[in-house]
């Protein structure tokens, strides 16, 4: 039997979730049967590079099959079920073309957490994922790499060539550059751990679509609540816009300390976009040192500097 909701509060979820369909976001809703909602997302300011090639010897661990769906929190999926019907207001009287990076709770945020979480776990859950259109294409399953207790999480967009062949996250030519602003930061790869809004790549490295990202970040999301890290940094716009559920650019956000699910984030620039413009390195290192601040972090003797030149 479904816990009951009080109806109050069916109400205001509701109301919530039509506010949030109203203003164009459309993570979770495949969720909702047949609602389908138009994104207003803008387009990506950054088309990422395609990695060098650099082979790393890796063998994916063998995993257990399942294409279970993660589960909405039962709270939730009865409210969803018994929440009275309403006509939704005209689209073009709400619909602001730009939606807020901080709107009050996000739909992420009133999810609950799955008990007892592990990396495993959701690697498990994840299986040999047949969920979207990705994974005819992929090689391998880009789960995510690092320290499962990490105080910091690095999330990018999706692998490309190189991560697609490892099955490693951020092992090309970007990898390389974030492995040297990690080891700037004074620290190391294992510290931390590097995953991304997609686990599969997308054909010639094109952006992640929207049913692609709607599929795959419950997984990321998951594995950020198993983590519970001090810092989550974003590198670049898809995973920014992914995890705080905005269309903004991410120029108008960056270096700004911004919350999600009580931790705090950083959105910096994706180091594919710093491979094409050096310059920008500047502002990065300013971010990631206002991330080191927080982690009571030392920058490593000539690495900084090195991490911070504008070529
Ligand atoms: N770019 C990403 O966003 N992720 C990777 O793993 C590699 C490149």
């Amino acid at each position: 039997m479904a816990e009951r909701i009080p109806e109050a509060i069916q109400k205001k979820l509701s109301e919530r979730l039509h506010f949030y369909e109203d203003l164009g976001v459309r993570l979770f809703y495949k969720q909702r049967g047949d609602l389908q909602v138009q994104s207003a997302a803008t387009p990506a300011t950054e088309s990422f590079a395609e990695p060098a090639s650099q082979q790393i010897p890796y063998e994916e661990a063998a995993l257990p099959k399942s294409i279970r769906k993660p589960e909405l929190p039962k709270a939730l999926q009865a409210a969803l079920r018994t929440a009275p019907a309403q006509s939704a207001p005209p689209q073009a009287a709400r619909k602001p073309d730009v939606l807020p990076v901080s709107a009050g709770p996000s739909l992420f945020e009133s999810f609950d957490k799955v008990p007892d979480d592990t990396l495993l776990k959701i690697r498990t859950d994840l299986g040999e994922c047949t969920r979207c259109k990705l994974h005819k294409t992929r090689n391998k399953i880009v789960f995510g790499d690092g320290n499962p207790k990490a105080e910091l999480v690095f999330v990018g967009e999706g692998p490309g060539h190189d991560e697609d062949m490892q099955g490693l996250p951020f092992v090309g030519r970007a990898g390389k550059l974030l492995t040297q602003m990690i080891e700037a930061m004074g620290l190391q790869r294992k510290d931390v751990y590097i995953c991304n809004v997609v686990k599969c790549r997308p054909p010639e490295n094109r952006a992640p679509e929207k049913d692609e990202v709607g599929e795959c970040s419950p997984f990321l999301l998951r594995q950020i609540d198993a983590i519970a890290p001090k810092v989550i940094v974003c590198l670049g716009s898809t995973a920014a816009q992914t995890v705080l559920e905005t269309n903004r650019g991410i120029s108008q956000f960056r270096g700004q300390w911004l919350e999600f699910r009580g931790r705090k984030l950083m959105a910096t620039y994706h180091p594919a976009y710093l491979l094409r413009n050096p310059s920008a390195k500047s502002e990065v290192w300013k971010d990631l040192q206002k991330v080191m601040a927080v982690l009571g972090l030392e920058p490593k003797k000539g690495k900084s500097a090195e991490a911070g030149k504008s070529s």
